[in-house]
């Protein structure tokens, strides 16, 4: 190994690159690592931590709506001022920058601050000009926003933004109807916007459980969000005011004062030089890698969003540990991707693990649905018409749990927890076991009839 300058050199410090430099310069290996913009990533940066917060920060309004049912006097109207949350998420993510930077210092990872691209198997250059070899190279470079080429699409915005407005817009378009679409929706929504949200096909979340994602779409549209399907953007003009008009298909024209694009997120893998190192990728530009995340060439791996497996942080951190320990660790190690929760972090918010009921069907035959619909008592006090739904479904044959499926209050903190029993292949019989603790939303889950 000390042919090379170092053992590993990874390009990009988010999720999964700061993970691999960690763990590998834990097991021992000299390990640098690249970062063009800010340590921490996608997640850290511009992505579920800032995002949660402005979630947080959204979910006020209603409790502070709320609030009055339960005997506090809250001025009417109450306000809110936009630049005093958006300063302080932008410095808790300078803290996290910090924070990242002196985990991967205290482990004697060297941080180049700046762009790396492959010109070989074993050889990296830096934007500065110069050239570093590694007896491993790890490509962690996350996915980069997706706005479709159309006249005007230079107006549009896209998630990086949303975290550094000037002003809240009055009126906000959103295209997309994804992860991302629906959290911002949520999140505008609260903060007073007039939101509108189209999208090319009619289904909102198309991965989630279709009762799930229909109760988002019924509590939203309820809430005064405007929903237009089957519908795509076809211009955007500044008007005079500094407004946007934008004119989609099928539609009317609107004025709108933001328009945010929120139509997938691509692998970065654009002037990486992966050529130089016959480096495969795919049709949608992300790095092909085998169950170890090893590319077609032997000394490059790659995890995270750049390999387009599961768009999630926690995924990245997995693969790129299972990069050190494989590497470093004399362990070679495969991520397990089967039962990975996610959530989506709406209003309400919503979260599932394991098969949708189209899923189950399609894949077991025989299978066994067990829901319940109920107002949480919270909102019934508040006069909040909202209900929550949770979703379990069984193999008929066995009563083995195969998914669960929740939309209401809190219900990614409760399907984290729920999501061990699945993974482990409980059944159904082993939750109705269990005592239910009461008063809570999630005892409901142990009262599934
Ligand atoms: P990233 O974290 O994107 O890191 C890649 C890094 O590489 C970046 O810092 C980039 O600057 C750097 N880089 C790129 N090219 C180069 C180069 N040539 N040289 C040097 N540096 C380079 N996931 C969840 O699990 N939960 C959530 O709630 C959630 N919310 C999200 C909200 C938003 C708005 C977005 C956009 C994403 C969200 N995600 C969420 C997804 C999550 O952020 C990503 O899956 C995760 O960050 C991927 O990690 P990564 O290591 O693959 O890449
Ligand atoms: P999503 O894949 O979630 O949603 C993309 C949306 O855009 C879909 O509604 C899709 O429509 C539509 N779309 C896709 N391509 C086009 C196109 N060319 N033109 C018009 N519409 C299009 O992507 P997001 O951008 O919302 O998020 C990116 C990823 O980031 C997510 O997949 C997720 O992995 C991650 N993320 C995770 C979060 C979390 O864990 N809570 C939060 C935010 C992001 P249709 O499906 O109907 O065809």
């Amino acid at each position: 190994m000390a042919d090379y300058d170092y053992d590993l050199f990874v390009i990009g410090a988010g999720s999964g690159g700061v993970r691999a430099s960690r763990v590998s310069a834990a097991h021992g290996a000299r390990v640098a690592i690249a970062e063009e913009h800010k340590v921490g990533g996608t997640c850290v940066i511009r992505g579920c931590v800032p995002k949660k917060l402005l979630v947080y920060g959204a979910h006020f309004a209603e409790d502070l709506k709320d609030a009055r049912r339960f005997g506090w006097d809250v001025p009417e109207p109450c306000k809110f001022d936009w630049p005093t949350l958006r300063d302080n998420v932008l410095a808790e993510v300078e803290r996290l920058n910090g924070a990242y930077t002196d985990t991967l210092e205290s482990h004697d990872v060297e941080i180049l601050h700046e762009r790396a691209t492959v010109t070989g198997p074993h050889e990296v250059k830096l934007a500065s000009g110069e050239t570093k070899t590694a007896k491993y190279i790890l490509i962690a470079t996350g996915a980069w926003p997706h706005v479709p080429e159309f006249p005007g699409s230079e107006h549009a915005s896209t998630s990086n933004e949303m975290f550094h407005l000037e002003t809240l817009p009055e009126r906000v378009l959103i295209v997309g109807a994804g992860y991302i679409a629906n959290e911002f929706a949520g999140i505008f929504h609260e903060f007073g916007s007039q939101v509108t949200l189209i999208n090319r096909s009619d289904v909102i979340l198309r991965q989630y459980d279709q009762s799930i994602r229909d109760r988002l779409l019924q509590i939203s549209m309820t809430k005064g969000i405007d929903f237009r399907f089957h519908c795509e953007i076809e211009k955007i003009a500044r008007n005079d005011d500094g407004s946007l008009h934008v004119e989609t298909s099928g539609h009317s024209p609107m004025d709108v004062d933001l328009v945010l694009f929120a139509t997938g997120r691509v692998p970065h893998t654009q002037q990486l030089g992966l050529e130089t190192a016959e480096v495969e990728i795919d049709e949608k530009g992300a790095i092909v890698v085998d169950e170890y995340s090893k590319s077609s060439c032997d000394s490059i791996y790659a995890v995270g969003d750049v390999t387009n497996r599961v768009q999630l942080t926690p995924v990245a951190i997995r693969e790129g540990q299972a990069v050190a320990d494989t590497l470093f660790d004399d362990n070679p190690t495969a991520v397990d991707y089967d039962c990975i929760p996610s959530a989506v972090f709406s209003h309400p918010p919503m979260a599932g693990v394991g098969m949708t009921e189209g899923e189950a069907r399609n894949r077991l035959g025989s299978i066994k649905v067990y829901t319940s619909d109920f107002r949480a008592m919270k909102n019934v006090l508040a006069e909040r018409n909202e209900r929550a739904l949770y979703k379990m479904i069984c193999d008929a044959e066995t009563d083995e749990i195969v998914g669960l499926h929740m939309i209401g209050p809190e219900a990614p903190e409760i399907l984290q927890a729920a999501a061990v029993a699945v993974k482990a292949r409980l059944k159904k019989s082993d939750f109705d076991n269990v005592v239910a603790l009461h008063p809570t939303m999630a005892e409901e889950l142990v009262l599934l009839r």
